[in-house]
């Protein structure tokens, strides 16, 4: 299939690499244009423009937030103020298929710019950093209209283990994938407390880790994030820390627009907040660890 692929960042590119691995035809675009390179070699072509790489059947955008897939869609000005256009200019209607980590509004003014436009716009938020992005062993929850998912299947194939239709209306998949990312954080905030605990009454993290993750709390993200919190291996990033407050923010004004009281959310993005200003923005999400073991003292 002809597809364009826009962000190359952490998870983009091991995304497109799997996309040409897989026999797609990849046309590439990326705000830094030097990120393209390894894939330039493997086989990708460069795009001049989001615009350009919308000239496909599919155009796939994964990108940081909701400020840079607005400027992809509806077109922005290079570093020397040179227009350059949007996927929404592209002269062929391609499907534009979101992978990003973006609000709920977003999502549905996207569905609605696209629709008015005549075009198709399918919400595929990710589960998995970008390991689980190499190997194409990314989760993903997905909305849309049927038809439009359908057209999407090829690419899905080629990216992930699974894929999780949640509905019709695209933001409906944001919604999953945002209540996903507060679990996860709350899942970190718990470990690291309780590890704190541990290490303050003699007992090693590593004992705590071993015996829950063998037991109660055998799942991916116990193990994945306990394993970074027992190792203290906060860098490099695999998923940034200002990723993770920016979704955070994200759940925070969901829960306020619908009204649901999140106590716990108040807690991580504190703590996310507190990491970031006193270790820097290069730090991982799960650096919160850090500053959970500094209020204990250690
Ligand atoms: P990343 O490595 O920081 O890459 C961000 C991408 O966005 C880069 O291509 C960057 O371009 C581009 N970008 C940022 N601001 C831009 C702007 N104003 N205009 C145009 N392009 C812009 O991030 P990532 O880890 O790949 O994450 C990408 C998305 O996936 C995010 O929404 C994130 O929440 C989500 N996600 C990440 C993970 C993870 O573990 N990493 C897991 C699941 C979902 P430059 O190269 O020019 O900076």
């Amino acid at each position: 299939m002809k597809v364009g692929l826009i962000g190359l960042g952490n998870m983009g590119s091991a995304i497109a690499l799997n996309l040409i691995k897989a026999g797609h035809k990849v046309s590439v675009w990326n705000r830094s244009r030097d990120k393209a390179d390894a894939l330039l070699q493997a086989g990708a072509t460069w795009a001049a423009s989001p615009a350009e790489a919308g000239e496909a059947e599919v155009v796939l955008s994964m990108l940081a937030d909701d400020t840079a897939l607005q400027a992809v869609v509806f077109g922005a000005a290079d570093p020397q103020g040179n227009p350059l256009p949007g996927t929404l200019q592209s002269k062929a209607p391609a499907l534009h298929l979101s992978l990003s980590t973006i609000s709920i509004e977003l999502a549905d003014r996207l569905a609605q710019s696209h629709a008015e436009a005549g075009r198709g716009f399918v919400s595929a938020p990710v589960f998995g950093r970008p390991a689980a992005a190499q190997a194409a062993k990314l989760f993903i929850a997905a909305a849309g209209n049927p038809a439009h998912l359908a057209l999407c299947e090829p690419l899905f194939d080629a990216i992930s283990q699974r894929v999780f239709t949640i509905g019709e209306r695209p933001s409906m998949a944001n919604v999953v994938k945002l209540s996903g990312n507060f679990m996860i954080m709350a899942a970190v905030e718990a470990m690291a407390e309780a590890m704190t605990l541990c290490e303050k009454s003699g007992v090693a993290k590593s004992t705590l880790f071993d015996v829950l993750t063998n037991t109660l709390f055998n799942a991916p993200v116990y193990k994945t994030y306990g394993e970074i919190l027992v190792q203290g291996r906060y860098r490099p990033a695999g998923f940034a820390a200002p990723l993770g407050l920016k979704d955070m923010t994200l759940v925070s004004s969901a829960a306020q627009r619908s009204g649901t009281p999140m106590p716990v959310l108040g807690v991580v993005r504190d703590h996310l907040i507190e990491t970031i200003a006193c270790e820097g923005e290069d730090i991982d999400w799960s650096g919160v660890g850090i500053t959970v073991a500094k209020h204990a003292g250690l």
